[in-house]
């Protein structure tokens, strides 16, 4: 079973989400491939505040308003070949049933309790403000933060009352708090379970790791109800007191299960004998409800793949596994959540228009798999990566049309201009284990989750390819060496059928194209791994080329327009930011997943240092030069702080100087070093105390 985290029905899709829907496809049809009986499945959100605000907004009614994105994104997600078995949405009556029987199994087993709570309250409206109705200062890192969630800072689910400083976002006021009776589960209950299931959880490490720190302590009570209308309906009993009756859930306890109605949903077309949704989520009805594990059950039940966003790691790593096990299911086996997508270098950021839509890369005419092939090789799942259209132009035109489209059309245009198709032979030795070396890869890529690798092995086998053919020149023994010639060609041909097999996850549609060309019976996605091995057709057509150049002017053309509507909203950013003088938080760049070893920092010689003198640099209105004492010597240094400092205030500043930069020369000016400064407004690095002139830092 793989999900992925469901999109949230209230904007247009990016590249940003569809990273994480591209791996959760390649990873399902990967498993296929080795022989697992997989489904993959998944549905829109619908429910919660940021619908409902948007919804008043646009004046529409929410239900109106969120189906309209859920059909969108059914339609989106097949075009870029992102194929759910199941794709439904948390307001029909398949979740609607399910969540609301996982809430009565919580209340019967004595997990959920009610309490009064101080929740956020517009005057003015004299109305509740739940989570993105009120906006304020995250309690844990005291950054900025929008209703139950710190998203610009720690990542941290807000609980209601938590946020400080709450502002109402529907009159802009201040809001105040004020007492309501609302219903919890004690996640305190799962305590032991979590620590347990933390430690055979599988996945990438920020989902392993991260949520220790989170299961520290007494775990918080996880308010499950709302004072609102849209959601699902509080399973309240006639008899009981209280608010509850009028209350919905928390979009956060409906949201992921759906992945279970999905999958029934999936399971009830085409029959449980096919695939049987119960096998996949419930535990054994032997199994009892306590706190000890029984390891044994899993052998019987299915194994659960999250592939999810990192931002909603805390959901699904501590929230999720306790819901789960409070309502007897199954327990995830893995959790892969993937890093962000930058443009350009920076954040993708919808609201400043910084990001680049999957209508606007298809409606550029680009085939689907060019872009599932980019962000699956970019980097490791967990690693944030960075989407810019001149880099995909890179990739695109040096990996898939120089490498493993250029290996495809020779072979397969040389074997069906002499031989009309696959030359008779057999396949010799070093080729046929080459290809036994990608297939046990392939296993293992997909067994360890690892769809860089997995969407590598195309290129990595071209690649092995272009040499080989290179080396034997077949141009050159067609005439003198004819069995030879034959030989080759026949290794070239079993290689490209074997990158077809092997490339399907990740470029299917170009997989199944390739088929076509070699003329297999039937689909490239119905074969196992051992297909890569067996003879191709004897005779085949004339191949085509099988990707396209893209072209420097498309690409000048999609930057442009990227650039000019950046630069839009950034003018409309600066209008309000100055109107509301409101000091929102700066657009950070993301961490650097990838870590460094010792050696390599120890490689980075710092010092401490202090401008001597500055002087404007003539035809370069941004430029200074310096001259920077590091206590062995005064370096002359080129810096871009001309705009961003005052001249004369500078000498006497001690700074930071990377000492061994590679020397550059700059309007002729040679720049011994480099002054390390933070950020666009170059906020300069320097000690606190007074180490010496000339200190390394370490
Ligand atoms: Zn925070």
């Amino acid at each position: 079973m793989v999900t992925c985290g469901l999109p949230y029905a209230n904007g247009d899709l990016h590249v940003g989400h569809l990273r994480t829907y591209v791996a959760g496809d390649a990873l399902s049809r990967g498993l296929r491939r080795i022989g697992q009986q997989t489904a993959f499945v998944c549905g829109s959100d619908m429910h919660g505040t940021p619908v409902a605000v948007n919804a008043a907004e646009a004046g529409v009614e929410p239900r109106e308003f969120a189906l309209d994105y859920h059909e969108t994104y059914a339609e989106t997600f097949p075009r870029f070949n992102v194929e759910f078995d199941n794709y439904g949405h948390t307001d029909d009556a398949t979740n609607t049933e399910i969540t609301q029987s996982f809430v009565r199994s919580w209340v019967d087993e004595g997990h959920v309790h009610e309490k009064e709570i101080e929740v956020a309250w517009d005057t003015e409206e004299d109305q509740p403000l739940p989570d993105r109705f009120v906006e304020g200062t995250c309690p844990y890192c005291g950054e900025h933060a929008r209703g139950d969630e710190c998203d610009e800072g720690c990542q941290r689910h807000l609980e209601p009352g938590e946020i400080e400083d709450p502002i109402s976002t529907i009159t802009g006021n201040p809001a105040e708090y004020r007492t309501r009776e609302h219903e919890f589960l004690r996640l305190a209950d799962f305590q032991e379970y979590l620590q347990g299931f933390l430690s055979r959880i599988e996945g990438t490490d920020n989902a392993k790791n991260q949520p220790r720190e989170w299961i520290e302590g007494e775990l918080q009570d996880l308010c499950i109800t709302r004072d609102m209308d849209w959601g699902i309906d509080y399973p309240a009993d006639e008899d009981e007191a209280g608010d509850a009756d009028d209350l919905v859930l928390y979009v956060w306890v409906d949201a992921p299960i759906e992945y279970v109605a999905s999958t029934k949903q999936y399971s009830e077309r085409v029959g449980k004998d096919e695939y049987d949704w119960e096998q996949v989520w419930k535990i054994d009805g032997e199994t009892e409800h306590g706190t000890e594990w029984d390891d044994d059950w899993t052998e019987e039940n299915g194994e659960i793949v999250h592939v999810i966003g990192r931002d909603i790691i805390q959901h699904h790593a501590v929230f999720w596994p306790a819901m789960l096990r409070g309502a007897g299911y199954n327990e995830p086996r893995s959790i892969l959540a993937t890093g962000f997508v930058g443009i350009d270098g920076k954040a993708l950021s919808t609201s400043r228009n910084r990001a680049v839509w999957a209508d606007e890369y298809l409606d550029a005419g680009f085939h689907p798999d060019l872009f599932r092939y980019y962000i699956a090789t970019g980097a490791g799942l967990e690693t944030d990566v960075d989407f810019s259209w001149d880099r995909f132009a890179e990739r695109v035109n040096g990996e898939l049309v120089g490498n493993v489209g250029n290996f495809i059309y020779r072979s397969l245009l040389f074997a069906q201009r002499n031989y009309d198709g696959t030359p008779d032979a057999a396949v010799s030795h070093d080729v046929r284990e080459r290809i036994e070396k990608a297939l046990s890869e392939f296993e293992t890529a997909v067994s360890e989750y690892d769809i860089r690798t997995l969407a590598e092995l195309a290129a990595d086998l071209s690649n092995y390819g272009n040499e080989y053919i290179q080396r034997n020149e077949p141009w050159n023994l067609v005439d003198d060496d004819p069995d030879e010639a034959e030989q080759v060609i026949r290794d070239c041909v079993q290689l490209t059928k074997a990158v077809a097999v092997v490339m399907q996850p990740v470029l299917p549609d170009k997989a199944e194209q390739l088929w076509g060309q070699l003329d297999e019976a039937g689909s490239v996605a119905d074969v196992s791994l051992d297909a890569a091995l067996a003879a191709p057709p004897a005779s085949f057509d004339a191949p085509e080329e099988l990707f396209e150049q893209v072209e420097d002017e498309h690409i000048d053309g999609l930057n442009e327009e990227l650039q000019r509507r950046v630069e839009e909203a950034s003018d409309d950013a600066d209008d309000e930011e100055s109107l509301a003088d409101d000091d929102e938080p700066a657009d950070l760049e993301p961490l650097v997943e990838e870590r460094i070893d010792f050696e390599s920092f120890e490689g980075v010689d710092m010092r401490v240092g202090e401008i001597v003198t500055a002087e404007s640099v003539e035809d370069a209105d941004k430029l200074l030069e310096l001259e920077v004492d590091i206590g062995h010597e005064v370096r002359q240094v080129v810096a871009g702080l001309a705009q961003l400092h005052d001249v004369d205030d500078l000498p006497g500043t001690r700074v930071i100087l990377l000492a061994n930069m590679e020397q550059a020369e700059l309007f002729g000016i040679e720049s011994n070093g480099m002054v390390l400064a933070a950020g666009d407004e170059a906020d300069l690095l320097t000690t606190h105390e007074d180490a010496p002139l000339g200190t390394r830092i370490k």
